[in-house]
């Protein structure tokens, strides 16, 4: 009995990919055992965030970094560490900002869910440019100069989602931010792989970024990434650790945070409800040391080898009715992927039906385009049989009983 169902739930196939809503990756071996092991020993958190800092800069090329519980807690924390810098008064009181200086300026095309990580802290969002692509009314998306007109005394810092396709440029945004002085929080949270992205929103200029490391980094599924200038890192820390200290006998890490910078120690901050566990810690930096070193382009190879044994299963049921393909990326460190097509079926209660009843989890994207995805993420030599067999059978009868 596996330990989901000893509490009664079921043990699934997450075939959709990285998402939270099933768990996001299973972990390797080595992620977990490292999960174990810090979990038998103490260790003083600031000196282990601190340890984390620098080795995850090593690898991003920022001044520092904190891991966070999760991307978006990254965003909440990157918003309250721009709004009240250094300042212990200011961290205290946020989610209020006193001077009304907490704009940021994010494209429409921008938003999401996720805003609400910003809002958390106290940011507002000021949305420029337009959806006229979408909306068929023109031809154009949001352009550097719409984020330029929006600044005024109010503005606090810039928001820039990334995807492979954001427009306007990241440089053209950093570039109007660096003229007015104005920080730019990057939301680069499923941007890996391509393993470059570690590097690249830094190099470029953000000064703070961030990523999930329950994504593709297959790190715990509640931990992430926020790189970037060392003075908002610090802030993130001030904010975000157990922060009752005597001044006097206080010793941060000068390498996370300078104590000779602030006077004095502000209390509980609004990153304490985003508390990271020592193990969580330790598996995510395993699990980011195991995504640098290995062989993804061997990786994404096999991935497309245990797609196409679901492949050839799915095309023998009948293709006037199902078929599927496989998509490669240009990329290769980007995963393959499979997509069920089906002009004669209903796609929607297939998806459904292969949840309720077989446990099999597909990414339900493109089911508006009429697809169904199968991410390889979590299909592994040992599971393929059990996931292309129980799916094609599943397929089938949902076939035979029309529904
Ligand atoms: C997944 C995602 C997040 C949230 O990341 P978590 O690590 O799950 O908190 C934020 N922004 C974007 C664009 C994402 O895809």
């Amino acid at each position: 009995m596996s330990i989901y169902e000893e509490f009664g739930a079921r043990n699934i196939y997450n075939l959709a990919g990285t998402s939270t809503r099933v768990g996001g990756p299973v972990l390797s071996k080595e992620v977990a055992d490292a999960m174990v092991q810090a979990s038998q020993h103490s260790v003083d958190m600031t000196e282990l965030q601190a340890s984390a800092s620098d080795y995850i800069s090593k690898i991003t090329g920022s001044e520092a970094a904190y891991v966070t519980a999760g991307a978006s807690a990254g965003l909440t924390m990157a918003a309250a560490a721009i709004l009240a810098g250094l300042d212990p008064s200011k961290m205290e009181e946020l989610p209020t900002v006193r001077s009304n200086k907490n704009q940021f300026i994010i494209s429409r095309e921008h938003r999401s869910g996720y805003d609400h990580a910003f809002r958390l802290a106290g940011a507002e969002t000021v949305d420029v440019g337009m959806n006229e692509i979408l909306s068929g009314a023109g031809v154009r998306r949001t352009e550097a100069w719409e984020y330029e007109s929006a600044i005024n005394e109010r503005t606090a810092g810039i928001i820039y989602v990334a995807t492979e396709n954001s427009e306007p440029s990241i440089e053209s945004v950093i570039n109007i931010a660096k003229k007015h002085n104005l920080p730019v929080v990057v939301d680069a949270a499923a941007q890996l792989p391509p393993r470059e992205n570690l590097r690249y929103f830094i190099e470029k200029g953000a000064d703070l970024v961030a990523y999930s490391g329950g994504k593709a980094i297959k790190g715990p599924q509640s931990s992430g990434i926020l790189c970037g200038k060392k003075e908002y890192i610090s802030s993130v820390a001030l904010q975000s650790l157990d922060m009752d200290e005597f001044f006097e006998i206080w010793n941060p890490p000068s390498n996370l945070i300078d104590k000779s910078k602030i006077n004095a120690i502000p209390r509980h901050g609004i990153g304490r409800g985003f508390k990271v566990a020592k193990e969580e810690i330790a598996g995510l930096l395993v699990a980011l040391r195991m995504f640098i070193e290995k062989d993804i382009e061997s990786e994404m190879k096999e991935s497309r080898n245990l797609l196409e044994t679901i492949n050839n299963e799915i095309n023998s049921i009948n293709s006037n009715i199902i078929s599927s393909k496989i998509r490669t990326p240009d990329n290769s460190e980007q995963y393959p992927t499979l997509t069920i097509h089906s002009e004669k079926i209903d796609l929607y209660k297939l998806s459904n039906k292969l949840k309720i009843d077989s446990g099999l989890f597909l990414n339900e994207t493109g089911l508006n385009q009429k697809y169904l995805t199968v991410h390889p993420m979590n299909i592994t030599n040992e599971n393929i049989n059990e996931i292309s067999s129980v799916l094609t059978t599943s397929i089938k009868n949902f076939i035979n009983n029309k529904g």
